[in-house]
């Protein structure tokens, strides 16, 4: 009898929702936690208030002056909230974000003279960790481990756990990247410039274009005990074994239900606590697979939104330990169910107010409309392969639920309604010209597309890039990524692609062209040559793989040989000429990538061999030897003849176990072998790859076999907690 697995089916059972104190309204404690504008105004001066803006807008440097007035506001702010330390807080190249942190004390006035809080501008610009053990791609050697760390003022500090957190770039000491935002801010630099320059075309006054996001984060909550009984889970955040339980998904009972009480007091002590951190979280929901759930906030400009969704992901973990759950942010831990992932919700918007990818009322605002879409179709069309190398990894790969867009081929869908001005725009001959008046006329019914796509019935669920009325829906994102990752991408495309919109234009214009003929002459090609990128079907489809190889898109499915799409000569040109990531530091990057998807694979074929022969075989070996044992009984009561014919499903059942047992011991043995070789490799990339194709394929085959002696074995003996446990009890 397995009493760890009993006894946690016992004690999750029992569970009950967790108290939570709700301070008041939501506006009434919003954002009480950062150092946002309404705090700066408190503790700051106007001018110090006036600068701090300036710099955040106009991407001006902050002087040492400034640095020490706001220090001293936010020491003040800081400490009265009840802080004792403050950190760097930053995004190395692993998962999630790092920080160290130091106290605000000080040596008053000498070695004998006591303590008092100091905190200078110096400390709050610039900082120095001790971070040699962040990956870097070989950036940094170990000897001379210099990273530095550096304020960013578009973030707000803010507290945690008594801990003052200012959001920080690192660098490295000869100043490549180590971390996410630092490329990340460059190319939210890139787009601005480059759809100011387009946007001016069509409205000179325009002098700043914001970058948008609005994540939608999917996850499964687990019960602690069972978790705990759960030594893949644990390590890997994902089960490598276990059958389907006889209900999962297949009833749709789960999507859009009754919130669960205990969730439901997961959620809202999550909101309070998101509130607080002024992260304004709209949405929550039940998702398709059961005990999955989503929430989304209010979109935001990108990079305060990326952060945001970092500092969710922490406090989701915090605040389910208070409920007893266990947050599972990884892109596939369930086989059989639908996976998690991570929307991106991204859209341009201009200092003026003019949404991007929102059709206009004018005809000025529908040109401007469709020619930031054609350019997004071209720069997604360009660089397919390197925007699915910005969402890949090792975990994502697993991720190709019935209701989540698959990640292997990145395409487009726009719905029938823009399809259709596309086309129009593109049969339309030179002589047949569409025109700035019939846009005017909205001839091309472009005036009513509002309207019609707010009930979203044309809405492409299969897609990994949608578009939804005012924005697209990056969907192939990961449930655990980093968003930058994927925006930095993205917005690095389409910054390059404006750019050279932008050339085509003045270069037409100055060959005597009129400004529109030369837009909807350039629009036209485009929408001609982006045409592979565009796809309304099914994307689960078998043929659409088929058709998709035709049309020359990336179908490559190795996330090792993915991630070369970061340092083709294309990717190398475009970041480097648009100032975001340079050679060295793409390669750099990649190196980490393999590196990581080694780490990962090689954990999980070791908790997989290792729960094998722990777990697995013994119990699987006692059953079959109490049959054993039942069919030796038979014998010695009975007559040979009549003991086999009683025992003769137990016989069969022996032999089965045997087989089971027999192929999971070899082919544990093989995977422990094909590691043995991939370890001998020194280049990372061969490696990852040895791993991805002589290591990984061994997943699959042990645990059909694991799954199936778990149907076989008797329940009462199974230690490991199964799917049935571990997705019905909440
Ligand atoms: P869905 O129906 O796709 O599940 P949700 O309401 O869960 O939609 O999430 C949609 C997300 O898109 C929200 O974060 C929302 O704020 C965001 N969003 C809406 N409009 C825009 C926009 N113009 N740009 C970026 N994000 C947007
Ligand atoms: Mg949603």
């Amino acid at each position: 009898m397995s009493t760890l697995r009993f006894k946690a089916v016992e004690e999750a059972s029992k569970r009950v929702p967790s108290e939570v104190t709700v301070p008041g309204l939501p506006s009434e404690y919003y954002g009480k936690s950062v150092f946002n504008r309404t705090q700066m105004e408190k503790y700051l001066s106007k001018e110090t208030v006036k600068t701090i803006l300036e710099a955040i807008d106009q991407g001006t440097t902050l002087h040492r002056e400034i640095a020490d007035h706001v220090a001293a506001g936010m020491k003040m702010w800081a400490t009265e909230m009840g802080a004792t330390h403050y950190t760097h807080w930053f995004q190395p190249l692993t998962e999630g974000t790092a920080e160290k942190h130091d106290s605000f004390i000080d040596y008053a006035n000498g070695l004998h003279g006591g303590v008092i809080e100091r905190f200078s501008g110096k400390l709050l610009a610039q900082q120095e960790p001790d971070a040699s053990s962040f990956p870097s791609g070989g950036i940094r050697n170990t000897f001379e481990a210099r990273g530095y760390t550096a304020w960013d003022p578009s973030s707000p500090a803010f507290i945690m756990d008594g801990t003052l957190c200012i959001p920080t770039v690192f660098i490295s000491y000869t100043g490549e990247a180590l971390d996410y935002k630092t490329p990340l801010l460059k190319a939210l630099s890139a787009v601005d410039k480059a759809a100011v320059e387009v946007c001016k075309l069509f409205y000179p006054e325009v002098k700043k274009v914001y970058s948008f996001l609005g994540w939608e984060q999917e996850y499964f909550l687990v019960d602690q005990a069972l978790y705990s009984a759960r030594p893949d889970l644990i390590l890997t955040e994902r089960t490598l074994m276990g059958h389907e339980s006889a209900k999962n998904q297949q009833l749709e009972d789960h999507y859009f239900g009754a919130i669960p009480p205990r969730v439901a007091a997961f959620m809202r002590e999550l909101e309070i606590e998101a509130y607080k951190y002024g992260i304004p979280l709209k949405t929550r929901h039940n998702e398709v697979a059961p005990n999955q759930f989503e929430l989304a906030p209010i979109f935001g400009e990108t990079n305060l939104a990326v952060d945001q969704n970092l500092l969710v992901m922490t406090l989701m973990h915090k605040i389910a330990a208070k409920h007893h759950f266990k947050v599972l942010l990884h892109e596939k831990p369930f086989a059989g169910i639908n996976g998690s992932g991570k929307h991106n919700n991204w859209s341009l918007a201009t200092d003026t107010g003019i949404g991007l990818f929102t059709p206009g009322k004018t005809a000025n605002e529908n040109l401007l409309f469709v020619t930031i879409l054609v350019n997004t179709l071209v720069a997604v069309y360009k660089y397919n392969s390197l925007l699915k190398a910005s969402i890949m990894s090792a975990n994502n790969a697993h991720r190709l639920g019935a209701n989540e867009a698959p990640p292997a081929i990145i395409s487009v869908f726009l719905g029938k309604q823009i399809s259709a001005v596309l086309d129009k725009i593109e049969y339309s001959s030179e002589d047949d010209d569409i025109t700035v008046d019939e846009l005017k006329e909205m001839k091309l019914g472009i005036s009513h597309i509002p309207e019609v796509l707010i009930d979203n019935t044309d809405r492409n669920r299969t897609s990994p890039f949608a578009f939804t009325g005012n924005r697209f829906e990056f969907r192939a994102v990961g449930s655990s990524a980093n968003c930058s990752s994927a925006m930095t991408a993205l917005n690095s495309v389409v910054a390059a692609q404006l750019i050279d919109f932008k050339k085509e234009i003045d270069t037409k214009m100055e060959k005597g062209m009129q400004k529109e003929e030369a837009i909807f002459d350039t629009l036209r090609l485009y929408i001609k040559a982006s045409k592979p990128i565009r796809f309304e079907g099914n994307n689960y489809s078998e043929e659409w793989k088929e058709e998709a190889a035709k049309r020359g898109l990336d179908c490559e499915t190795s996330v090792p040989l993915i991630y070369d799409a970061y340092t083709s000569p294309e990717s190398v040109e475009m970041f480097e000429s648009i100032g975001v990531l340079n050679e060295k530091e793409l390669h750099a990057r990649n190196e980490v990538k393999w590196e990581t998807y080694t780490k990962k694979i090689q954990i999980e074929a070791r908790v997989l061999g290792d729960l094998c022969m722990n777990h697995i075989i013994p119990v699987a070996t006692e059953y079959q030897s109490m049959l054993l044992d039942n069919l030796f009984k038979m014998r010695a009561v009975f007559d040979k003849e009549k003991a086999d014919k009683l025992s003769k499903e137990d016989a069969v059942l022996i032999e089965e176990i045997a087989d089971h047992i027999a192929a999971i011991k070899s082919n544990v043995d093989a995977m422990v072998d094909a590691r043995k070789v991939a370890n001998k490799l020194e280049d990372a990339r061969e490696k990852a790859v040895a791993y991805h194709d002589t290591v990984c394929s061994y997943f699959d085959i042990i645990r059909y076999h694991v799954d199936k002696l778990e149907l076989i074995v008797d329940n009462q003996m199974w230690t490991l907690p199964k799917y049935r446990e571990l997705l019905f009890i909440s």
